[in-house]
């Protein structure tokens, strides 16, 4: 399904239990990536993760098995007002070095999981080396919520889903109850009561 705007192609996000969010995704060459399909892709991508508020979306969950993820956070998102306007970032071919492993869990959400959150403990600290959209060699040390949400992303490109790296289930929660029981206005609250 493709829903044709004037400037936007937004693609149907491909939810749990697609077999294709499973699978382990393709790289690309270099050629690919100067190639007007990936461009395409690109727009596809964003454009897809823009209408849904998400910060980050990997080429799977547009059924597209190449690995491909990007990630924005500009102030026009309520949910990561700390990320600040960091633009677009594109990252192709990703590989992960933990560079502090020391263990981090953030409440985390996804596109293709629709309405659900669960903690998930990542590594803190990670370096990435990667091709930019030139594809160009480059690399980028992540600390904290960007290191999660990069992780979360490339997890994607292996067929990996947050929930697998959830360790008690019984957190897992509808966004409703996240915010209700778990959230940290939630715990805060608790604790002043
Ligand atoms: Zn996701």
């Amino acid at each position: 399904m493709i829903l044709q705007g004037d400037t936007v192609a937004v693609r149907q996000i491909l939810r749990m239990g697609n077999p294709l969010l499973r699978q382990r995704s393709r790289e690309l060459s270099k050629e690919e990536v100067l190639s007007d399909w990936f461009s395409q892709l690109i727009v596809d991508m964003t454009d897809s993760m823009r209408a849904t508020s998400g910060v980050g979306i990997a080429a799977p969950q547009i059924g597209e098995l190449v690995q491909v993820s990007v990630i924005e956070f500009n102030n026009k998102n309520e949910r990561y007002p700390e990320m600040g306007n960091q633009g677009l970032k594109i990252f192709v071919n990703p590989v992960i070095k933990v560079t502090n492993p020391k263990e981090q869990t953030f409440w985390e959400g996804c596109l293709s999981v629709p309405d659900l959150r669960g903690p998930v403990a990542r590594p803190k600290g990670i370096s990435v080396e990667y091709l930019d959209e030139r594809a160009e060699p480059q690399s980028l040390e992540a600390e904290n919520f960007l290191a999660t949400v990069l992780q979360h992303e490339f997890d994607h490109l292996y067929g990996t889903l947050y929930i697998d790296r959830i360790k008690d289930l019984t957190k897992l929660s509808f966004i409703e109850e996240y915010k209700q029981f778990w959230s940290p206005q939630a715990l805060h609250e608790e604790i002043e009561d």
